[in-house]
């Protein structure tokens, strides 16, 4: 059997270990610590913009917090994009909150600003106004923000920029992750940095910052017994993960770089086969840390998404369909949807190809050759 060949797989810097030793070696072993601080200092300065940060213990925990922050309580709607992981949604249900999923547009894949403004005017005629919009960067492609943000901002409807696939990712200069009146980061082993498991929430909000601590933290009063007068949730992270994360954003740079250039290979070595499409950024304003490499397969060509998946998986290298919409799927059959079907043409025939940054020349070359002898046999 051949070296199995991972969709994205965590790649480890030179410093991770040193700052995880020196967890151990002052004993911080506890979801609190020096290194937490310091990561969370880290992706504050990395994403600019005056931005606060909370270390927690995942991005669906971030997410959660995001919406009990700005007060999504049971029976409200909440926009989310239906293309997306179910984290996205998941967190709406904690609440119970009723998703009202917006279709993709063809452009990015994300969020359509038409059919979001649609779905905004058509829950105030039917008497409720969304309370949040949940928009996705797919794969770290930036959605169309300023359309969105104009729509938001013109129903004052706040926003949550799920970036979890995103970090590294701007639109027109700006970093994605501080768009948003909040924003989630996810660290998730397959992410493009990774603390085994982990999240941050971030807002240019100080105040939100601090009371996602507090409630991440079991919501203690200050007393110095045990108090609480709101119901807490144990979402902070560790300072052992925290330290995995420190010695990753030293090199988050050299992953973007090298996540990009494995989409440029892709897309050149593929540029013979008509069949196979790519998801270029849409202008100069979009600049995607690639997360993963996408491609569109078209029935034309013979293949069928699912012929390639399956004839890679047997040669031991992992791909992915794109993310099923959320409104497709069973726990959402009931949810409003407004949409043109652009999201189910995309998870019909998309698939994500192996991306991690920890490639090598050999991995890449053994894809390409694997997909390029499948459509020469499809041809005779
Ligand atoms: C990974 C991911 C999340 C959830 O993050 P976790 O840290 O795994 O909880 C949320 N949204 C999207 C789009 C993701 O890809």
């Amino acid at each position: 059997m051949n070296e199995k060949i991972w969709l994205s797989s965590p790649h480890m810097g030179e410093n991770e270990f040193k700052y995880v030793k020196e967890a151990f070696d002052t004993n911080w072993i506890a979801p609190l610590g020096p290194h937490v601080d310091g990561f969370e200092r880290d992706l504050a300065s990395y994403l600019g913009e005056g931005v606060h940060v909370a270390a927690l213990s995942s991005g669906t925990a971030a997410l959660h917090l995001a919406l009990i922050i700005l007060g999504v309580q049971a029976g409200d709607e909440v926009i989310c994009q239906s293309m997306t992981f179910s984290a996205s949604a998941n967190p709406i249900a904690y609440q119970g909150a009723i998703p009202v999923f917006v279709d993709s547009e063809e452009d990015t894949w994300n969020m359509s600003p038409e059919f979001l403004k649609a779905a905004i005017q058509d829950r105030i005629v039917k008497g409720k106004k969304p309370k949040a919009i949940i928009v996705v960067h797919l794969y770290g492609m930036p959605a169309q923000m300023d359309k969105i943000m104009a729509i938001a901002d013109k129903y004052e409807i706040p926003v949550v920029e799920d970036a979890a696939e995103a970090l590294g990712s701007s639109y027109k200069g700006q970093k994605l992750g501080t768009f948003g009146a909040m924003s989630i980061l996810s660290f998730n082993g397959n992410k493009i940095i990774t603390t085994s498991g982990g999240g941050a929430l971030v807002s240019k909000n100080e105040e939100w910052i601090r009371k996602s601590r507090f409630l991440a933290t079991q919501a203690r009063d200050a007393a110095p017994h045990y108090q609480h007068s709101q119901i807490g949730y144990n979402y902070r992270m560790s300072n052992i993960c925290a330290g995995i994360g420190r010695g990753q954003m030293e090199v988050l740079p050299q992953r973007v770089e090298k996540r990009r250039s494995n989409y440029s290979f892709y897309k050149e070595a593929f540029a013979e086969i008509d069949a196979i499409q790519f998801a270029d950024e849409p202008s100069a304003d979009y600049y995607s840390n690639r997360w993963l490499s996408t491609i569109l397969v078209e029935s034309g060509g013979g293949m069928t998404r699912e012929d390639i998946r399956l004839h890679l998986e047997k040669d031991n290298i992992e791909t992915r369909p794109l993310w099923k919409p959320m409104h497709l799927q069973p726990i959402f059959a009931d949810a409003p949807f407004y949409g043109d079907g652009t999201s189910e043409r995309l998870f019909e025939n998309g698939l994500c190809l192996p991306s991690g940054s920890n490639l090598t020349d050999e991995n890449l070359h053994r894809v390409i050759s694997e997909l390029k002898s499948l459509y020469k046999s499809a041809k005779v």
